[in-house]
């Protein structure tokens, strides 16, 4: 009688060390494949918005839509359409800073290309 009730434990360790065993391994597996993990993917995306853009002339962080807005108004367009005035030879224009990759305006916030234009296009000096 004793030895079936050790037989019954043991039988019960035995299958509860082997379920665990295999929950495991498992739960293992599922990490290793990165199976269901939203750290991982979350992470992979920070990792994109924390990026900046590729050309910093559109990088308009910090930039409020009222000032976006007057931009627009004012008919601002990357690239000059008439010929011999641009945004780099108007009196309006400020040139980058040292290092810098674009300029900006007196008119408006944010960046500026030096090839860009306005329907406030003043020449330089007049
Ligand atoms: S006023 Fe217009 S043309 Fe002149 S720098 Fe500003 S955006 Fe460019």
């Amino acid at each position: 009688m004793k030895a079936k009730e050790n037989l019954t434990r043991r039988t019960f360790i035995g299958r509860c060390a082997g379920t665990g065993a295999a929950l495991l391994g498992t739960v293992l597996l599922l990490n290793s494949c990165g199976g269901g993990s939203e750290e991982s993917r979350d992470s992979a995306v920070d990792q994109g918005t924390g990026a900046k853009p590729a050309d910093p002339c559109t990088d308009f962080t910090g930039v409020s839509a009222q000032e976006l807005e007057k931009r627009k108004k004012l008919g601002y367009v990357d690239r000059s359409e008439v010929p011999g005035s641009n945004c780099a030879n108007c009196s309006l224009y400020v040139p980058p800073a040292d290092g810098a990759a674009c300029g900006s305006c007196l008119l408006f916030k944010g960046p500026v290309y030096g090839e860009g234009h306005c329907i406030q296009w003043v020449a330089k000096g007049s």
